[in-house]
C-alpha cells in the first residue's frame, strides 16, 4: 500500500480535481474488457440511465439493469459503483 500524505482542505481546495482519477472508476475499468460495440453502447447505456432519473414511472434503463447485464457478461463490478458513475462522483466524473 502507498502511504501518501492527504492534502490539507487548503490545498484540496485550491486543486478540487486532485486525486481523481478514471482508474478509481470501476466502471471505465470495465468498459476497456468489452468489445467495441459494447463500449460504445454502454456509454449509450449510461446517457439512457442519466435520462431515466427523475422519472416517477418505472425506469427502462436503471443501474440495476447495467448491473445484471455485466454480471451476466461475467464483469464484477457493484451496483454502487456504476451508481457512483451515474452520478458524476466516481474518479472520471463531469470536469466542471
Ligand atoms: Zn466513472
Amino acid at each position: 500500500m502507498e502511504n501518501k500524505k492527504p492534502m490539507s482542505l487548503t490545498e484540496a481546495f485550491a486543486n478540487p480535481k486532485a486525486g481523481r482519477d478514471s482508474s478509481d472508476c470501476k466502471l471505465m475499468r470495465v468498459r476497456p474488457e468489452l468489445d467495441e460495440d459494447d463500449q460504445r453502447t454502454l456509454d449509450k447505456a449510461v446517457d439512457a440511465i442519466r435520462a431515466d432519473l427523475g422519472n416517477g414511472k418505472s425506469k427502462t434503463y436503471s443501474v440495476a439493469w447495467l448491473h445484471r447485464v455485466l454480471k451476466n457478461l461475467g464483469h464484477s463490478i457493484s451496483t454502487s459503483s456504476i451508481q457512483r458513475h451515474i452520478n458524476g462522483s466516481c474518479g472520471c466524473g463531469p470536469t466542471n
